[in-house]
C-alpha cells in the first residue's frame, strides 16, 4: 500500500511514510472487510461513515507538516485510523467525533493499540475543541460547505488547517495557513468526503 498508493503518487515525507508503515490499517476496518483494508479506496465503518482512502489520509497528514512537538485537532475521528497516524507524528492529539458509537469504538481501539496521546471527544467538531486550543495543526476529515470560523480561531499562529470544502459531489482539499492573524489558502487536491454535519457544517446530509 505505502509503496504503490502513497510514495509512488507523490507523498514524500519520510515521517508520514514511516507512520503509514507502522499503523495496522486492518485493525480499523470491520472484520468482514479486512481483506480490503489496504486497498486503494475508502471503506464503510458503520453508521453511514467511512475510513478514508489511504492516499487521501497520507496527503492530508503530509500537508499538516508535523515535526513531533505539535498539539493537533482532528475533526471526524471515524475509525481512529488517522488519529493513530497523528499520534506517531505529534505530541498530543484531540479528535472529535459527532457519532457517539464511533467515538467510543475508536477510543477503545486506540487505547488497545497503545495510542496514549490521543484524546477522543464526542461532539460537534465544527465548534472545534476549545478546551485544548490553540492547535498547531487541524485536520477535518469530512466535507464542509465553508471553513468553520471556530477552527480558524483555535488555530495557533503559524498553524495549518487542512479541510475539504465544497458541495456534496466534489470538494477541494484546502491547506489554510494562519500568519499574523491572517489566513491564506491553497487548493491541494480534488476529493470526495462524507458531509461535515453541525453548527458550522451542513445542516442535514442532503442540504
Ligand atoms: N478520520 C477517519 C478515519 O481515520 O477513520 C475518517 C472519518 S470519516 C471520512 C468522517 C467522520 O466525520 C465520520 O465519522 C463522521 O461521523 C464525522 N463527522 C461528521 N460531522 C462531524 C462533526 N460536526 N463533528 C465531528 N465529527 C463529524
Amino acid at each position: 500500500m505505502v509503496q504503490e498508493q502513497i510514495r509512488d503518487r507523490g507523498i514524500r515525507c519520510p515521517r508520514v511514510l514511516d507512520a503509514m508503515l507502522r499503523v495496522p490499517r486492518h485493525e480499523f476496518v470491520p472484520e468482514d472487510l479486512i481483506d480490503g483494508a489496504y486497498a486503494d479506496q475508502p471503506l464503510p465503518i458503520g453508521e453511514g461513515q467511512t475510513i478514508s482512502q489511504p492516499f487521501m489520509v497520507g496527503a492530508m497528514t503530509e500537508a499538516l507538516e508535523l515535526e513531533g512537538e505539535e498539539r493537533v485537532l482532528e475533526v471526524g475521528t471515524g475509525s481512529g485510523y488517522q488519529a493513530a497516524l497523528l499520534a506517531l507524528l505529534a505530541r498530543e492529539v484531540h479528535s472529535v467525533e459527532s457519532i457517539a458509537g464511533l467515538a467510543t469504538a475508536a477510543q477503545e481501539r486506540l487505547a488497545r493499540l497503545g495510542c496514549s496521546n490521543v484524546h477522543v471527544h464526542t461532539g460537534d467538531g465544527t465548534l472545534g475543541w476549545a478546551e485544548a486550543a490553540p492547535y498547531d495543526a487541524i485536520v477535518v476529515t469530512a466535507a464542509a460547505p465553508r471553513i468553520p470560523p471556530p477552527l480558524v480561531e483555535q488555530l495557533a499562529e503559524g498553524g495549518r488547517l487542512v479541510i475539504p470544502v465544497g458541495p456534496a459531489t466534489e470538494q477541494e482539499l484546502l491547506l489554510v495557513r494562519k500568519n499574523c492573524g491572517q489566513t491564506t489558502s491553497e487548493a491541494l487536491h480534488y476529493c470526495r468526503f462524507v458531509p461535515l454535519l453541525g453548527r458550522h457544517g451542513w445542516q442535514s446530509p442532503h442540504s
